[in-house]
C-alpha cells in the first residue's frame, strides 16, 4: 500500500494510474477503523481496479470541540489493517494540507436536508462534511465513492453536493455492519465503558421494536421506543420515521419506503443509527 501525505503527490500518482485505464474507488474515513470501514474497502476492491482510502479527522464537521478532541485516533493500527485489506493507497493529510490558510469556504445550498435530524442538532456539520469531501474529490477524482448507510442523511447530502459541484463520481452505499448484539459499528463505540457498551445495543432494539410496530399508530410506536431508550439511560436527540427517498419526517406510516433514524447520547458519546423499512 502506498501512503501519501501531500495532495499533489497523490493526484500525480492517480493520474498515472488513470492513464493506464485503472478505475479508482474512494473510501473517505476519519480513521479508528473497524469492520464497517473494511466492508467499504472490500466493496471498492471488488468494483474498482484501485482503492484509495483517506484518514482525516475533519475539524470543520465537528460542532463540538470536546468531541473533536476525544475522537479516537489509532493511525498505526489503521495502517496495519488497511495493508491487510487490499487497500492500494492511503491518504493521510495534515489539516493545513486540506485547508490552506485564507481559503474561503464554499457555501453548499443543501436546503431542507440541512434543517432536519443531524442538520438540526449539529449546525454546520453538513457544510463541513461537504467541504472536506468536495476537496477530496477534487484531489482524487474517483469513479466511485463508497459510503456507509450508517450515515444515511450524509449519503443524501453528499449526493446533493456531488450534483451541485458537478463531480463525475457515483455513490455506492454499503449496508451497516453491526456487532453481534446489533450495535452499529462506529469509531465512537471505542469510547463506551463496559456498562455503556451493554446499554448501547438498545438503540438497535428500539429500531427493531419500531419496525415491528406497524400495526400501532406511528406516534405510539415512537413513544414506546423513546421510553425504551430513556429507560436504558439514553438522552435522545431525535427518533423519527422519514420517507426514505426525501427524508420528509412522517407522523403516519406510509406505503412508500421509510427509514427510522435515531441519534442519542450515552454519557457524552453520541450514537446514530437507522433502519430502512421496505414499502408495503
Ligand atoms: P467515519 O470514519 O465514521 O467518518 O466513516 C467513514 C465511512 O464509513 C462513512 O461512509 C460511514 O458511513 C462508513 N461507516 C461507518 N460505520 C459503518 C458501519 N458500521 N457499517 C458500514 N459503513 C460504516
Amino acid at each position: 500500500m502506498k501512503i501519501f501525505k501531500l495532495k499533489e503527490d497523490l493526484s500525480n500518482h492517480l493520474n498515472i494510474l488513470r492513464s493506464q485505464n485503472s478505475s479508482i474507488g474512494f473510501v473517505p474515513t476519519m480513521g479508528a477503523l473497524h469492520d464497517g470501514h473494511l466492508s467499504l474497502i472490500k466493496a471498492s476492491n471488488q468494483q474498482c481496479d484501485k482503492t484509495v482510502c483517506s484518514i482525516f479527522v475533519n475539524p470543520t464537521q465537528f460542532n463540538n470541540t470536546a468531541d473533536l478532541e476525544k475522537y479516537p485516533r489509532t493511525i498505526e493500527h489503521d495502517i496495519v489493517i488497511l495493508e491487510n485489506s487490499g487497500c492500494d493507497i492511503l491518504f493521510i493529510p495534515e489539516v493545513d494540507e486540506i485547508y490552506p490558510n485564507n481559503e474561503q469556504p464554499v457555501h453548499y445550498e443543501l436546503g431542507f436536508l440541512e434543517t432536519i435530524l443531524e442538520g438540526e442538532f449539529r449546525p454546520g456539520h453538513f457544510q463541513g462534511v461537504c467541504r472536506v469531501v468536495d476537496i477530496l474529490l477534487n484531489i482524487i477524482n474517483p469513479s466511485f465513492l463508497f459510503l456507509g448507510q450508517k450515515d444515511y442523511q450524509q449519503c443524501m447530502v453528499l449526493k446533493k453536493m456531488i450534483t451541485l459541484r458537478n463531480h463525475h463520481t457515483s455513490i455506492v452505499t454499503i449496508p451497516t455492519m453491526r456487532e453481534a448484539d446489533g450495535l452499529a459499528m462506529s469509531s465512537r463505540n471505542m469510547r463506551l465503558n463496559t456498562d455503556q457498551r451493554i446499554k448501547a445495543s438498545k438503540i438497535y432494539v428500539a429500531l427493531q421494536k419500531m419496525n415491528q410496530s406497524g400495526s400501532l399508530p406511528l406516534l405510539i410506536a415512537k413513544k414506546q421506543a423513546l421510553t425504551l431508550l430513556s429507560d436504558a439511560g439514553f438522552l435522545v436527540d431525535y427518533l423519527e420515521v422519514a420517507n426514505a427517498n426525501t427524508l420528509e419526517i412522517l407522523t403516519e406510516w406510509e406505503k412508500t419506503p421509510m427509514v427510522i433514524l435515531v441519534a442519542a447520547y450515552l454519557g457524552d458519546i453520541r450514537l446514530i443509527d437507522n433502519l430502512i423499512l421496505p414499502g408495503i
